[in-house]
């Protein structure tokens, strides 16, 4: 896509935003128990994720609204599709089944058979959720450093490590898994696991907020791995396999996760109107101020999400978006909490519910220190600011 359509987003947009709107009750029942989620399959939203994220190719009936025909392949549309779920609710949003980041790796390091294998799995009819498994409990930040070994074994590899963080592993049917072949940052590979395997374990880890997002941990004990199961193994030099997939990922998917953030931002930000719709002075500028900082920097991700659809943009705008949306969250549920009064926090589950998890937002696809280090190579470079 070279310039964004406005008349397919604004119809995307407006579609999304009138299925999203019954999320709010049913995203607290999963907030309680994040299993509900079985329970509500059958909604439009659940069909639109996993049209809006599967290659049209592979779908019977792709998503289409107003003669338009729409799927993962522009950022853009990805990142105002999820923000309008995230505004209706972002656990329920990331607890349905679908390609999400695994697909984005496939799509990225695949090679044909690969990916008609991956999405003719995840688009037939039925539930089939999928993981991408980067973090370990040793490496998080860090995670070019990552320990989870591929090693020779006859015509294949064994997979032995652990995994931590990673979203819906303990429910999913297949995942990408990023591991070393060999020292360094190019000795890593991407694999592409089906949770059946003998020797793969995932259990779900009790969070606090986010909790739709069912992280689990993994771990793989002798897994069998064969060479098909490699990402990109038979078409893609090792230099630009396991790591680079795992860095496209990320960085496609950072404006659909600041999207995400703002989605959430919009949803506190309208409850304190209806909550308190007669705010004034000090009170009313800082609700005000909060508006204002979310159209801007909506404004922002959406520049940035079509310069990545352009193939323009740096790791540093992309990062600055990222974080700012996760700060922009955090400040928003802290100063919903002081306007609606003392107490709100207790009496008022979605506020409760929005304040718990607004704060996931900070670590997901790397903190915030991490993103401020890609900005600030952005500003000495001068790619930042231009
Ligand atoms: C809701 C949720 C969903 C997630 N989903 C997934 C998923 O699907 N798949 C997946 O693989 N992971 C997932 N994650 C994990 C997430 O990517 C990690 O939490 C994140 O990368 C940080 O890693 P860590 O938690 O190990 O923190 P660490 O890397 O241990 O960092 C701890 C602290 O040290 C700081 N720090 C680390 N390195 C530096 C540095 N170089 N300079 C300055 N400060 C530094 C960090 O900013 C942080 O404050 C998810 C996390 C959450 C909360």
């Amino acid at each position: 896509m070279s310039e964004p359509d406005p008349h397919r987003t604004a119809a995307l947009r407006s579609h999304i935003r009138e299925s999203a709107g019954e999320l709010r009750g049913i995203g607290l029942e999963i907030d309680r128990d994040p299993e509900a989620i079985d329970r509500w399959l059958h909604l439009p939203v659940v069909d639109i994720m996993r049209k809006a994220t599967v290659p049209v190719e592979y779908l019977e009936r792709p998503l289409r609204i107003d003669g338009h025909t729409y799927d993962m392949s522009s950022c853009l549309e990805h990142s105002i599709a999820i923000e309008e779920l995230s505004y209706g609710d972002a656990g329920f949003m990331l607890a349905c089944p679908g390609p999400l980041m695994s697909g984005v790796a496939v799509a990225a390091l695949g090679d044909d058979k690969q990916r008609q294998a991956y999405y003719e799995r995840v688009a037939a009819p039925g539930s089939t959720w999928t993981f991408f498994g980067l973090t370990e409990p040793e490496k998080g930040s860090a995670a070019a450093e990552l320990e989870t070994a591929l090693t020779p074994d006859g015509d294949g590899f064994r997979l032995n490590g652990a995994k931590r963080y990673v979203g819906n592993a303990a429910f999913a049917q297949l995942g990408v898994v990023f591991c070393r072949r060999a020292p360094g940052p190019l000795g890593i590979e991407a694999v592409l696991l089906d949770t059946t395997a003998p020797g793969l374990r995932a259990e779900l880890i009790p969070t606090v907020g986010l909790r739709g997002a069912r992280i689990s941990a993994i771990r793989f004990e002798d897994v069998r791995v064969e060479r098909e199961q490699i990402l990109g193994y038979e078409t893609l030099k090792p230099s630009r396999r396991g790591l680079v997939g795992a860095i496209r990922t990320l960085q496609r998917f950072r404006p659909v996760l600041a999207g995400t953030a703002l989605g959430l931002v919009r949803a506190v930000l309208d409850h304190v109107r209806e909550e308190r719709p007669g705010l004034t002075g000090t009170d009313r500028l800082r609700l005000e101020e909060l508006v204002d900082a979310l159209a801007a920097l909506r404004h922002r991700n959406y520049e940035v999400a079509a310069a990545i659809d352009a193939g323009r943009t740096g790791a540093d705008r992309i990062a600055g978006v990222k974080t700012r949306a996760a700060e922009l969250a955090e400040r928003s549920t802290l100063a919903a909490a002081e306007l609606l009064g003392p107490g709100a926090l207790l009496a008022d589950p979605l506020l409760d519910k929005l304040y718990r998890d607004a704060r996931a937002f900070e670590f997901m696809e790397g903190t915030g220190h991490i993103q401020r280090l890609a900005v600030f190579q952005g500003v000495l470079k001068g790619t930042f600011l231009r």
